[in-house]
């Protein structure tokens, strides 16, 4: 016979089971935590014990004992851990569980194992256990903080509703084929959506219309998804914006979305390119709102990806507005705003303690290059001022910043491109940034931030990328 599994993954039931952790330090703690989660009651035998774990146990309903270990009496308990930091207990605790056949862990000494514990991904009631047999944790670790990404946190509520109606649908469809595809339809579908979206009262409305045949099953209807994508960078994605990315049917994206971003979208959806350049629009605003509802109510789940966050400069507000309007469901997924990730890339904290206690974001594009912009109100000595969209206007910020007050020696920065490779940051100050950018050029997305927190990026830049492999 051949042996293909090392060890059989089981769920132990240990709701008010006795379990027993030799060992009184922090490992053992963090076992008893586990056993804690399960309900189980803790007995724990140590010559110490750490003040938190003597709670735990007593919490439990268990019981601790600072003694020597010596034996194990049979018939007490589910199963052992031995967490101490002595190795002949750790073996005497693994000898005496196996002689009397109780399941034994021993901390990181696989070899002394009668079971282990998984890396666990805990979405209860659905449990996710990964294991490497103690061949290699930090792997099991890898996988399951993979996991951790694409099961939405709401996972388990999606059980708990489908548990609700277990029997109802048991009772209506008797044949397991046809139970399995009502299952199989709902917990990927528009009821699932629901769920994950924090909208479980209307999930369950839904889900007893599609059991009674009031909705129909295949056809459901459409959704749009406006979710901030970031400042370039994917790794900055939030977990729920890659989720509904790689669902989505059709997708609406920006000039400011990056590429490695576009391309971790569902692979077959449509794609539709809606970007604005300063002058140019590709498709003009009302455009976009309209096509947003003409692709949900043809049934599409339709993503609108905007670069940065979609509430701050991005007219995600009015895009949802007309959703609103038509009656469309959507939902809106926040992003790093594009101030946040430049601040952070370029080392530069928008506040700090000793330059400034504020930060205002400020649009800086100017309408017929004039400015109607608060000018008095952006001259502060401990206020940051960010601009987004100021690159054209420029001239007329510094200008209008200096003619207001605001000292030409205050430092600024210019961020290009902000977290991607192709990020370059300009130093200079109010007065000098003009004469800057005709040595330095730069080119669009760039931010702008004013302000003496500026100072701190030849000190706290990290994020060096090789723009020269990027210089077409
Ligand atoms: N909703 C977006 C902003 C859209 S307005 C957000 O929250 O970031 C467009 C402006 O954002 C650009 O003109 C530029 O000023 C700024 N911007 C966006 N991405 C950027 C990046 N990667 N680097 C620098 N500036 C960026």
């Amino acid at each position: 016979m051949v042996n293909t599994m090392d060890f059989l993954p089981l769920f132990f039931d240990l709701k008010c089971r006795t379990t027993l952790v030799v060992g009184g330090g922090k490992v053992a703690l963090r076992k008893a935590r586990m056993l804690n989660k399960a309900g189980a009651k803790i007995h724990v035998i140590a010559l110490e014990i750490n003040p938190e774990l003597q709670e735990l146990s007593l919490n439990s309903g268990g019981q601790f004992f600072l003694q020597e270990f010596d034996y194990i009496p049979a018939g007490n308990y589910l199963l052992v851990v031995a967490a101490t930091d002595n190795s002949k207990v750790n073996e005497k605790v693994s000898e005496a569980a196996k002689r009397i056949n109780l399941p034994v862990n021993v901390v990181d000494h696989p070899e002394l194992c009668s079971f282990i514990f998984p890396a666990i991904v805990d979405r209860s009631p659905i449990i996710a256990a990964v294991s490497s047999g103690g061949s290699s944790p930090v792997l099991a670790r890898i996988l399951r903080a993979k996991l951790e990404t694409v099961l939405p946190a709401t996972y388990g509520r999606l059980a708990i509703l489908a548990e609700k109606y277990r029997s109802q649908v048991k009772a209506k469809f008797t044949h397991i084929n046809l139970r399995r595809g009502f299952w199989e339809k709902i917990l990927q579908g528009a009821v699932a959506d629901l769920v994950f979206s924090g909208k479980e009262a209307e999930a369950d409305t839904l889900l007893q219309q599609v059991l009674s045949g009031e909705a129909p099953t295949k056809k459901e209807s459409g959704e749009v998804y406006l979710v901030g994508a970031g400042p370039g960078d994917p790794d900055l994605l939030t977990f729920k914006a890659l989720r509904l990315m790689q669902q989505a049917d059709v997708v609406l994206h920006d000039r400011l979305v990056s590429q490695p971003i576009i391309d971790l979208c569902r692979r077959d959806a449509e794609f539709v390119y809606v970007g604005k350049a300063r002058a140019d629009h590709a498709v003009p605003q009302d455009n976009i709102n309209q096509l947003l509802v003409k692709y949900a109510k043809a049934g599409h789940r339709v993503l609108r990806l905007k670069g940065g966050d979609p509430f701050i400069f991005g007219r995600g507000g009015e895009e949802i507005e007309e959703l609103a309007q038509a009656g469309v469901p959507f939902q809106v997924v926040p992003g790093i705003t594009a101030a946040a990730g430049c601040s952070s890339y370029s080392g530069i904290p928008l506040t700090h303690r000793d330059y400034a206690q504020s930060v205002r974001f400020v649009t800086g594009h100017l309408k017929n290059n004039t400015a109607d912009l608060p000018w008095p109100e952006l001259v502060h000595d401990r206020q940051t001022v960010v601009f987004y969209m100021g690159l054209m206007g420029l001239p007329v910020i510094c200008h209008q910043l200096m003619e207001h007050g605001m000292a030409g020696t205050t430092p600024m920065a210019l961020v290009q491109k902000g977290t991607t490779p192709e990020q370059k940051v300009v130093i200079a100050t109010l007065a000098t940034m003009e004469a800057e950018l005709k040595k330095q050029p730069v080119s669009a997305p760039t931010l702008i931030i004013v302000g003496h927190v500026v100072s701190l990026h030849d000190k706290l830049k990290w994020f060096t990328p090789d723009s020269s492999l990027f210089s077409h």
